[in-house]
């Protein structure tokens, strides 16, 4: 039964591609299933280059900044501005991505059944946002600047060169956001485990600075399970045991990459969700992009959208909802009736939300 809440203010901003189809149907199912909020849709993307001069119109910002909660679809040329604020510019440097197959999600792997971890996202340092420039142009300023082979920055001639940046605050900010989803989940019975992630043998002051804060921040924490895999070995064991896994802690651009992956290993990337936190600020999102692949046909799976909104839901303190909303998503899948193609189904992308919400009424 839904409790009684003071209505909550919900900005969805689609981005483009299939980030329009899976808001749209997300923000039927949410309006659809009577939750506590209004959901408003200010201009963004394309839309708002016509009419506005920019994909991200100041009163767009201002109305994200005072909502409860914000919900973001996908990423593309168009409205990579939109991401760009909501990540970079609002310092969401906190990225928190579930991994978990449901009965029904039609994972690649022999033996899905029980994958559910998290992969947290240093999402503000790292390789990314991209620092790029001319070798000729640091080989002034550095010289000196040698590999661990001896090789000056000089010697390579002409080229181009992009900058890693590893603060302890960043990394120790990081590593305590992965230390209390692993208590919050030792409460539900989870092993209490980070994995961090790094490559600190071949880049032992960036890297080794993420892994070293980790581990001590780790030993302070105190009553966690702490292990470290350099990132290759990371990628093959989230394939081969992903039952393994708890919170896995990884750099920017790792988990980029390791949780395409790990969506992958768990059915999909239409399936996985994500939170993105800052100071006092929080965003919602899908893992996955703006697919033109399949943008525009209503086929896309709405999945990592509607459980991005669940976790928006829990954030915004409507906890018992977001359970519901959950389970309701796992009933579709246990069903297997109203699945998109992606999942081996043929419903459209607004069939497959309406059988949440339909299984949401009956949860
Ligand atoms: P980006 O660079 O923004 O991540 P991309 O095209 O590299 O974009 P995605 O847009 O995430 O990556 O798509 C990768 C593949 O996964 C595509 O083949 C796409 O069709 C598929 N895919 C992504 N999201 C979904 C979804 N919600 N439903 C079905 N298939 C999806």
């Amino acid at each position: 039964m839904t409790t009684q809440h003071i209505v909550k203010t919900v900005v969805a901003l689609p981005g483009e591609g299939i980030g329009l189809e899976v808001v749209g149907a997300t923000c039927d199912l949410l309006t659809g299933a009577g939750l506590p909020i209004t959901i408003v849709t200010p201009p963004q993307g394309a839309a708002a280059v016509k009419s506005h001069g920019s994909p991200l119109p100041d009163e767009t910002k201002r109305a994200a900044r005072s909502a409860d909660g914000v919900l973001f679809g996908a990423a593309g040329p168009a409205s990579s501005a939109v991401v760009s604020w909501l990540r970079w510019e609002m310092s969401a440097w906190g990225g928190v991505r579930p991994i978990t197959f449901y009965p029904g999600m039609r994972s690649p792997l022999a033996d899905p059944e029980g994958i559910d971890y998290v992969i947290v996202r240093e999402n503000s340092e790292g390789i990314y946002p991209g620092r790029e420039g001319d070798l000729a142009d640091l080989a002034r300023v550095m010289p000196d600047l040698g590999d661990r082979s001896g090789r000056t920055v000089k010697e390579y001639g002409e080229g181009s060169f992009a900058v890693k940046v590893v603060t302890p605050v960043g990394a120790e900010r990081i590593a305590r956001l992965a230390c209390r989803l692993a208590r919050a989940r030792q409460a539900r019975g989870k092993p209490g485990k980070v994995t961090c992630v790094t490559k600190s043998n071949v880049l032992p002051r960036s890297d080794g600075l993420f892994r070293e804060t980790a581990e001590r921040v780790m030993a302070e924490a105190g009553g966690l399970q702490f292990e470290h895999f350099y990132v290759d070995d990371a990628a093959r064991r989230l394939v081969r045991f992903p039952r393994t896994m708890d919170v896995v802690l990884c750099m920017n651009q790792y988990a980029d990459i390791l949780s395409d992956l790990g969506a992958e290993t768990a059915g999909g990337l239409g399936l996985a969700p994500s939170g993105c936190f800052g100071d006092g600020w929080a965003y919602f999102e899908s893992v996955h992009g703006s697919a033109p692949d399949i943008a525009g046909r209503g086929i896309a799976n709405p999945t990592a959208t509607i459980r991005s909104a669940a976790m928006m839901l829990d954030h915004m303190g409507l906890v018992a909802e977001a359970q519901r909303l959950e389970t309701a998503v796992r009933r579709v899948y246990r069903d297997g009736k109203t699945l998109t193609p992606d999942q081996g189904g043929a419903a459209t992308t607004d069939e497959m939300a309406r059988a949440v919400l339909a299984a949401y009424r009956h949860a």
